[in-house]
């Protein structure tokens, strides 16, 4: 991949292209980060919150699983692209349908990344932060490089 290229590319976007962009892209990043391969080696998405396991056959079966923040983006700048703070969630019950079905998605967050981290990030949710043009191209080219390492990783042709 040709770095420099893809930085002159994305250095021409305003910076509202480039927040969507990076957040389609962070998005897309932790949905394949979470999803996963069993003993028999079918492709898994398990739901952070409600703890459902769907086996993933189609980038159809896919869309019913979001990135789901545990600090919901409004009124918290500063995890929106916080790997710790977004996780594989299904779409329809636990993000919309129970607003992110929270108390179970602690419950997991802390057993997945540990209590000392759940409260780094608690931390870290309290504090303001205004995304510079550097940190959103960053994050694009992060999550870039997340989706094509777990594509390889996970075997996913679709
Ligand atoms: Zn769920």
């Amino acid at each position: 991949m040709d770095k420099s290229k893809y930085n002159d590319r994305l250095e021409d976007y305003s910076l509202d292209k480039l927040y969507n962009v990076a957040k389609r892209n962070f998005n897309k990043s932790i949905v394949l980060r979470d999803l996963y391969r069993n003993e028999r080696g079918e492709l898994i998405a398990q739901c952070i919150s409600c703890g459902r396991k769907t086996i993933i056959n189609s980038s159809y079966d896919l869309k019913k699983f979001v990135a789901g923040h545990y600090f919901r983006t409004f009124g918290f700048t500063s995890v929106e692209f916080d790997r710790d703070n977004v996780n594989i969630q299904c779409s329809q019950y636990c993000n919309v349908n129970m607003s992110g079905n929270l108390s179970l998605y602690q419950k997991s967050l802390v057993v997945k990344i540990g209590q000392e981290r759940f409260d780094v990030l608690k931390a870290k949710a309290q504090q303001t932060h205004k995304l510079t043009y550097r940190e959103l191209i960053n994050i694009i080219i992060e999550s870039r490089e997340i989706i094509a390492r777990r594509k390889k990783e996970l075997h996913i042709k679709f």
